[in-house]
């Protein structure tokens, strides 16, 4: 029986897979992993931000938000060429990837013809594009499109239910609108949240329930491990039980199983045994580079090293036949299990 693709996961299914016994959900999340990817590829993305800090926005975690004194040092919106000469650097170390990220409510009108150039510069490299700015107007993502973006990312963050203990500069249905907005505009979506905030497991779930029940899922899922920075009022946050990390993991690559689930931030404090459960359970990209964002990153060669004692190779990029080939073979098992009529019980 072939997964269908699905977008009315209840509560109590999900809740079910959280509480499923460690060894029977990463089972289950590598089963249909396999289904749909090659478990022994990872995608490789490198993150730069283009301008940092002196954000309005008061989300509780972010050393970027202007409310928080981190000693984070600001720096305005870069060249355009500067961003470039990263760009080919990123290049040069593997990635297919590169992402850039804008400390933002959203983007001005005047900013949108150095965010388009560098969207136009990178693309012209034989990279994909993912641009990170903050709520766009249905306008503006019409004009990333435009100008070659392939990725939009816009975290839901957590549960609906939690969110307003972490942002209230913004609501829910902001983030949302602007997932329809990137949609409408045609661009992929990667989209997905933050655990280690304090929130309970319901809310990962409800996290997982929002993105899954889009009605398409994002292309791109990342899940973040808190990074507690001083300054933010969750820098004392309490530990996560890494295995409660991992679980949100599967129950994500289970939800969503064409999706790239992505490690994101937080993997500093990830040893290897961690990295390498997540694969297992379904992670299936990565975000590589010396920084990720503001905080740090495990350098490009430890993940490398990894990768080769695992056995897993770099998703490619420029071989552009054998990824037409992929996606081709990736459209036509979504379609058969978005068609698969057979009732798929979650929790059997
Ligand atoms: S997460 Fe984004 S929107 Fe929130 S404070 Fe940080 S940079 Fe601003």
């Amino acid at each position: 029986m072939s997964t269908p693709i699905r977008h009315d996961w209840t509560h109590a299914e999900v809740k079910a897979l959280f509480e499923l016994p460690f060894n029977d959900l990463l089972f289950k999340a590598q089963t249909v992993h396999r289904e749909f990817f090659d478990p022994n590829q990872v995608q490789v993305s490198t993150l730069l931000s283009i301008k940092t800090g002196a954000c309005p926005e008061d989300c509780k975690y972010c050393p970027q938000s202007n409310r928080y004194d981190t000693g984070l040092e600001q720096e305005k919106l870069m060249e355009v060429e500067k961003v470039l000469a990263e760009a080919r650097a990123a290049k040069a170390t593997g990635a297919s990837r590169f992402c850039m990220g804008a400390a933002w409510r959203s983007p001005k009108k005047k900013d949108m013809p150095y965010v388009t150039a560098m969207v136009k510069g990178v693309k012209e490299m034989g990279l994909e594009t993912c641009m990170t700015l903050g709520m766009l107007s249905e306008e503006q993502a019409e004009e990333l499109a435009e100008a070659g973006l392939d990725y939009y990312n816009h975290n839901l963050d957590t549960s609906p239910e939690f969110y307003g203990e972490i942002i209230t500069t913004r609501t829910y249905q902001h983030r949302l609108d602007t997932l329809s907005n990137v949609r409408k505009a045609g661009l992929k979506v990667c989209s997905g949240g933050i655990v280690g905030m304090g929130e309970s497991v319901r809310d990962r779930a409800g996290l997982l329930i929002q993105l899954a029940n889009l009605p398409e899922h994002p292309e791109s899922v990342p899940i973040n491990m808190l990074v507690r920075v001083e300054g933010t009022p969750l820098a004392e946050e309490a530990d996560l039980d890494p295995f409660d990390f991992i679980r949100t993991i599967a129950v994500a690559r289970i939800l969503m199983p064409a999706s790239h689930v992505r490690l994101s931030a937080g993997r500093e404090e990830m040893n290897e045994q961690m990295h390498a459960l997540a694969y297992f359970a379904g992670a299936n990209s990565i975000f590589y580079g010396e920084k990720l964002l503001t905080t740090p990153n495990p350098e490009a060669n430890k993940d490398l090293k990894l990768f080769d004692r695992l056995g897993i190779k770099p998703e490619e990029r420029d071989e552009q036949y054998c990824e037409d080939e992929q996606e081709a073979a990736l459209q036509a098992k979504v379609e058969q299990a978005r068609n698969d009529q057979f009732f798929y019980d979650a929790t059997a």
